[in-house]
């Protein structure tokens, strides 16, 4: 299905998001991420790109290839600017057109100190490499959203302004950080939604399966913890499974209220599990479009 059709006539989409195998590890590792999703049928399946990546690493749009035409399911690559000069995108939609993919989260991307070279100064932000994607092809363009402000925003407001700006220079979608609290996204949104960012938003919601999962997102991304959160995390942290099995019924809850308060997207960071996306998938695919 295309993109554009997911959210038609108040379709509520479910997308999954899955990361390449690291450098050094052959791309046929995928599969058995893929093969372990394939019954799971999700709108589409979204594949990252490293920070600082390289139009000569291949694997992001690889995959989504993959995805596509041997898994018969649509996909999306993410691509990030702040590494790249206007040829290396150049470079990376000739790719793109190779395989036939139109589904683009575009992104600026982190620092990473380890990039092979310094940041370049083509696409200071996500908006600007949107606009320039515009110009290269027929796209549908995504952009990230922060349900709590992007870390380095001095505040939410001036972050949904600057997600207007994604928008108006052509992202006709958008997929949220992931957050725990389902009063802090819905809030956002309506904020979103009186700056007049009228797109579909999909919520990112990553089950958290183990402790240090959970350390380094919230290192990362800065997202806050509800107290039914924290109080289920530690009474299970000793215990892998528990834990496990804590992280799915949270995410499983947080998806249902979601639904049921009419969001119109669910994105799962599945963090390549098929057993975590197999469960939740099962519990929540008959909730999102009863009786179509
Ligand atoms: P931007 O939209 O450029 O925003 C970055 C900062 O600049 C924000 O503070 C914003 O308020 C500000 N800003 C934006 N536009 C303007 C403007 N025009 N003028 C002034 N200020 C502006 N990272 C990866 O490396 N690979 C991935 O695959 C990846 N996938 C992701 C998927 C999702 C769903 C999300 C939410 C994030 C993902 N990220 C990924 C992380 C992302 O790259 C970082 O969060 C990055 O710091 C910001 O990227 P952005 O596209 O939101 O940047």
């Amino acid at each position: 299905m295309e993109l554009s059709e997911i959210m038609k006539n108040g379709r509520t989409a479910l997308t999954f998001e899955i990361f390449p195998p690291k450098r050094d590890m052959p791309i046929e590792t995928i599969y058995k991420t893929l093969d372990g999703m394939q019954d799971l049928h999700p709108d589409f399946i979204s594949v990252t790109y490293g920070a600082g990546g390289s139009a000569a690493d291949t694997k992001t749009a690889d995959i989504a290839q993959i995805i596509k035409e041997k898994y018969g399911t649509e996909s999306a690559v993410h691509l990030t600017c702040l590494y790249n000069t206007k040829e290396d995108i150049d470079l990376i939609c000739e790719q793109l057109k190779e395989r036939n993919i139109r589904n683009i989260l575009a992104l600026r991307g982190d620092r990473n100190p380890n990039a092979i070279r310094e940041p370049q100064k083509d696409f200071p932000h996500a908006s600007d490499l949107i606009a320039y994607l515009k110009t290269k092809g027929d796209y549908h363009i995504m952009g990230a959203c922060y349900p709590e402000g992007h870390l380095e925003a001095k505040s939410l407001e001036e972050d949904i302004d600057n997600l207007k700006k994604k928008v108006d220079a052509g992202a006709t979608h958008l997929l949220s950080q992931l957050f725990f609290d389902n009063d802090v996204y819905l809030r956002f949104l309506e904020r979103a939604r009186k700056a007049g960012i009228n797109v579909p938003i999909e919520a990112g919601i990553m089950p958290c399966t183990s402790k240090a999962s959970i350390e380094r997102m919230v290192m990362m991304c800065g997202a806050s913890l509800p107290a039914k959160f924290t109080r289920t995390m530690a009474r299970y942290e000793n215990y892998p499974d528990a834990l496990r099995e804590a992280g799915i019924a949270y995410a499983i809850d947080q998806i249902i209220d979601l639904v049921s308060r009419g969001v119109e997207g669910i994105h799962l960071y599945t963090m390549n599990s098929p057993y975590v996306a197999k469960r939740i998938t099962e519990a929540v695919a008959p909730l999102l479009n009863p009786g179509r």
